[in-house]
């Protein structure tokens, strides 16, 4: 090694530590404002926070913008308005006290009085409706998302892409309104298949005029799957309680868009984001690694 190597590799050293020393000062810096801003957060623990605080967050970066969407959304706490999709998964503490409604199915408790007087409105005007599927475990429907993403495997399907089919199908476990006890697949006496046809029955007309009458909507409309993640399903109704039923109905909307919830399609994109900027992260060796390996070869070349 010529003494000018040498000289440029002590001076990498030096700056090297300049910076580290710097670093570190910046560190010490930050955390002694972190402690203020920390004792200053509890004194107004409890009184509202400025608007400037807020306007902070929206600067920070976008990779903290992301870890908060779930809080940035604000969703309503009412056990009827809880969103489960396929962004948000059912709290896993989640608990319900069902009731009976006959032929093995459930319902939550909260919502049978409402069901069982809509099965008789309809009976009143000669429209036979009949539930399919009601309240499932978490079991259930791991069997059932199983067996989908089976079915596309053997079409020829990628395991991945059979998975993204089948959750548009059947919802991934843990991620279907059905573990709520609010949401009831319902069919006309006439017409028991699960499939669009179903819409040109007697019950899903009379169904789409009156649910909400009862607190019941239309979960997944015709053409709204970028917002509900789902596909159109004419059979596919959701409790929200009568106040929220009418405005939802009335405004044409979708739960997701009443309780002020991102789209899935945009959510689910966001996380796909995640995932690939994780894979990223780990594929780049860190500065501390690159600094690490400068330092080796500093040392290592000392000793020549
Ligand atoms: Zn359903």
């Amino acid at each position: 090694m010529t003494g000018r190597q040498k000289k440029r590799l002590l001076a990498l050293t030096g700056s090297l530590a300049m910076v580290i020393c710097a670093g570190m000062a910046l560190g010490t810096a930050y955390a002694q404002t972190m402690e203020q801003e920390q004792q200053e957060e509890a004194a107004v623990q409890s009184s509202v926070l400025p608007d400037v605080l807020e306007e902070e967050t929206l600067e920070d970066t976008e990779e903290k913008l992301s870890d908060d969407t779930q809080e940035e959304e604000h969703l309503p706490e009412d056990w009827n308005l809880i969103l489960v999709n396929r962004t948000h998964p059912i709290p896993e503490d989640y608990q319900v006290e069902l009731k009976n409604i006959g032929s093995g199915h459930q319902i939550d408790a909260r919502a049978y009085d409402d069901f069982r007087a809509m099965i008789q409105a309809a009976k009143r005007e000669g429209v036979y409706i009949y539930v399919t599927s009601s309240y499932r475990d978490l079991d259930k429907q791991t069997d059932l998302y199983n067996k989908k993403v089976e079915s596309y495997v053997m079409q020829g399907y990628s395991y991945e892409s059979a998975k993204r089919q089948a959750g548009q199908v059947v919802a991934v476990p843990g991620t279907s309104e059905h573990h709520l006890g609010l949401a009831l697949d319902i069919v006309s006496s006439e017409y028991r298949k699960l499939d669009e046809k179903q819409e040109e029955t007697k019950g899903f007309q009379w169904l789409s005029e009156h649910s909400w009458e009862y607190g019941f909507i239309l979960r997944y409309p015709n053409g709204e799957t970028e917002i509900t993640g789902i596909i159109y399903e004419p059979w596919h109704f959701r409790y929200v309680g009568l106040e929220a039923a009418k405005e939802i109905t009335e405004a044409g909307i979708t739960l997701e868009e009443y309780v002020g919830a991102k789209p899935v399609s945009e959510g689910l994109a966001a996380l796909e984001e995640q995932e690939r900027q994780k894979k990223t992260a780990v594929q780049t060796p860190s500065l501390e690694r690159q600094e690490g390996y400068l330092k080796e070869d500093t040392e290592e070349n000392l000793y020549e």
